[in-house]
């Protein structure tokens, strides 16, 4: 009977301490220098979520924190959404996981339909119609990487074996992906491990050597440039449209994707859109490449794809792609990748439910009336001394901070700045998390127009506080 009684609750304070030290003791955080996280400065003391609800986090001591990055970018209808739990719980019910390797499941079946049901779609461009799923970002962009590259040689095109990529490029953390990327202080370490790619200009509007006006302009020649003149040698071109979101929430010049995707289509090259941080409804449209009628002939999600529930990615490619891996058995034209758990059926679960939830709740719809509550409520942060540029599609938004707005020199590396500014939204019951000297806003796509209001109240003065001091 006695081990029935539950035991008395562990005091906050002590089950804090007693969690912290055993995160000290064992736990390597991503993206972190560990000798900062275990001995903090005052103020950047670690933060314990232990649960949320809608757009609010709560820490293991009862605070509470408005989720102002989307738990990194992933979280879409809110935390603990009831229809998402449940489409969990019902397939739970059935079961947690099975392959897909020589096997196939329900939820993976009807979430593939569904992917190609909403890809962008648009008269005479090819069409999006085959799902490989994956678990994260860096694996939806790998498998992007390999099967454009295997297609050209099953194409008796084995030449086109090179991949364009913009110079400030973020595809994730895997070897295929960091060699794609080009930010140096992420990727440089790695450079004897990477193979080689070919980079053109990132259009980044506000830092553009000849003046802003210039840059869809120039930056559009320079990649048409490279990809019609080395055609035979590219197998594809690979960008995050519209906004570039690791490399610092760089916002394109409009007209740009399209751009790139008619020079792609004229050149025989392959577009692969990277819309992981774009995709689901973030820029204000399902899918980011939309905004310029662009179909892409690979597609790489993730994020946001399960809601922000649980890890699970997938690459999206077109029928005459699909078709150059078919053959007989002993032709060898099989891709040969798939991950443990590929096509997670708890993962399409939450997918599905996510999806439509799009289509209940007109999430659509209600990310482009708050972004233009964002957009209004940003204008007098715009005017600060230390705010460069703010940059916003949809509920995606970067705040680059300069230490001297008429030359736009940044501040120092040490500084941190960004990093202030979070600590001091952190004071204010707003949780954040910068990119270097570029304060990142992505709340959930659900959140409501006071809480929009409350974000941007706490937002003003914590950048006020950390560069006016
Ligand atoms: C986050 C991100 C990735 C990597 O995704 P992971 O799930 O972290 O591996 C790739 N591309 C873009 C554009 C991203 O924002």
């Amino acid at each position: 009977m006695g081990e029935n009684i539950p035991a008395a609750p562990e005091d906050p304070r002590e089950r804090t301490e007693r969690l912290l030290a055993l995160d000290r003791a064992h736990l390597w955080h991503p993206f972190t220098q560990m000798q900062g996280w275990i001995e903090p400065a005052e103020g950047d003391e670690p933060v314990i979520i232990d649960h949320a609800r809608g757009a609010w986090l709560f820490d293991t001591l009862g605070r509470k924190y408005l989720d102002g990055v989307s738990s990194l970018w992933v979280n879409v209808h809110g935390h603990r959404k009831a229809e998402i739990d449940s489409a969990i719980r019902l397939q739970l019910q059935k079961v947690a996981h099975t392959t897909l390797l020589g096997l196939a499941s329900p939820p993976s079946i009807e979430l593939a339909a569904e992917l190609v049901r909403r890809a962008p779609h648009f008269e005479g461009q090819p069409q999006l119609n085959k799902v490989f799923f994956s678990d994260s970002g860096s694996t939806a962009v790998e498998v992007a990487l390999k099967i454009a590259f295997q297609h050209w040689r099953q194409r008796g095109k084995p030449r086109k074996a090179r991949f364009v990529a913009l110079g400030q490029a973020y595809h994730g953390d895997t070897v295929g992906s960091v060699s794609v990327g080009g930010m140096d202080l992420f990727h440089q370490i790695f450079q004897p491990l990477l193979f080689d790619v070919l980079r053109v200009p990132t259009p980044y509007v506000y830092r553009w050597p000849t003046g802003p006006r210039h840059c869809l302009e120039s930056a559009a020649l320079a990649a048409e440039a490279v990809i019609s003149g080395r055609r035979d040698e590219i197998a594809a071109v690979v960008l995050e449209p519209l906004m570039q979101g690791a490399a610092g929430m760089i916002a394109h010049p409009p007209g740009y994707l399209r751009r790139i995707a008619k020079a792609c289509r004229d050149n025989g090259v392959l577009l692969i859109c990277d819309e992981v941080a774009t995709g689901f409804g973030r820029t204000g449209s399902l899918f980011a490449s939309e905004q310029e009628e662009v179909v892409p002939d690979i597609l790489c999600l993730a994020k946001g794809l399960s809601g922000g529930y649980l890890p699970l990615a997938a690459t999206v490619t077109t029928d005459a792609i699909y078709e150059s891996f078919l053959g007989p058995f002993e032709s060898k034209k099989t891709f040969f990748h798939g991950h443990s758990y590929t096509g997670n059926p708890l993962a399409c679960a939450a997918a599905l439910a996510s999806l439509r939830l799009f289509d209940e709740e007109g999430t659509l719809a209600h990310v482009r009336q708050m972004a233009e509550r964002l957009a209004a409520g940003l204008k007098p942060l715009a005017k600060l001394k230390q705010v460069g540029d703010v940059r916003q599609r949809g509920l995606m938004i970067g705040i680059e901070l300069v230490k001297d707005r008429a030359t736009k020199e940044p501040y120092g590396y040490g500084d941190r700045m960004g990093h202030r500014v979070s600590l001091a939204a952190r004071k204010r019951e707003l949780m954040l998390r910068a990119l270097g000297d570029v304060v990142v806003v992505m709340p959930p796509l659900s959140i409501a127009p006071a809480e929009v209001d409350l974000l941007l109240e706490a937002l003003h003065a914590s950048v006020k506080e950390a560069t006016e001091g």
